[in-house]
């Protein structure tokens, strides 16, 4: 029987990644080179076209998937980075840890895989705060836990802009790098409300 959580997780986040592609874009040519929504557009659609077969597997097999397929599509920082918090997430929930352990592993990946943390404007000054926001709400009811879950992507997603660059093509611009909102940060922020809007429903 297929996954419904699955499916309608990929539709939503297909559908948020497409429909924002432009915005990733617009972000990425002001401090990097201008493909990020491209790219996330490009692996977001791959996984999109696997949806049917992604939705008859386990939960964590289907996250692994997904990100192989991000790694093997996507090209730029990202692929790998987004693959690999796919990738090592799904391998922890195979593996039986649960949800928030699990993010929470596939965020260190990310680190190791970037050889970054969060300060360096990047996704993980999305990441980072979210697991930390999904640990500290864990008693709380779900509607309070996802609100607290979009607010902390929102703010630390608005933190990227004072922030210089250390890592990725951003860091090339040095100080040039202030004032702008970092593209991967923002696609990771859509990722989490897209993750909320299902649990939501
Ligand atoms: P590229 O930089 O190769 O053109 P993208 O434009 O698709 O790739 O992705 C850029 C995003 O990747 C940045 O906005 C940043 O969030 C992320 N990024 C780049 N390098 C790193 C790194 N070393 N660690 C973590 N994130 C990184
Ligand atoms: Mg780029």
């Amino acid at each position: 029987m297929p996954d419904d959580l699955v499916s309608e997780l990929i539709e939503t986040a297909v559908a948020a990644v497409v429909g924002h592609a432009d915005e990733l874009t617009r972000l990425d040519s002001a401090i990097g080179d201008g493909d990020h929504g491209a790219n996330m557009r490009r692996g977001f659609e791959a996984i999109g076209a696997q949806r049917e077969m992604l939705a008859g597997m386990a939960r964590g097999e289907a996250l692994r998937a997904a990100g192989t397929t991000l790694v093997k599509t996507v090209g730029g920082a990202s692929g790998p980075l987004f693959g690999t918090l796919f990738m090592t997430t799904g391998k922890a929930l195979d593996a039986g840890e649960a949800p928030a352990t699990a993010l929470a592993q596939g965020v260190e990946a990310v680190k190791a895989r970037g050889r970054s943390d969060a300060g360096a404007k990047t996704l993980l000054d999305v990441l980072v705060p979210v697991v930390a926001t999904l640990r500290a709400s864990a008693t709380q009811p779900l509607a309070e836990q996802l609100r607290a879950l979009r607010q902390t992507a929102d703010d630390a997603l608005e933190a990227t802009r004072a922030m210089q660059a250390s890592r990725g093509r951003a860091s090339f611009l040095g100080e040039r790098s202030r004032g702008h909102l970092d593209p991967g940060a923002s696609s990771a922020r859509l990722l989490v409300h897209a993750l909320c809007d299902v649990l939501e429903r």
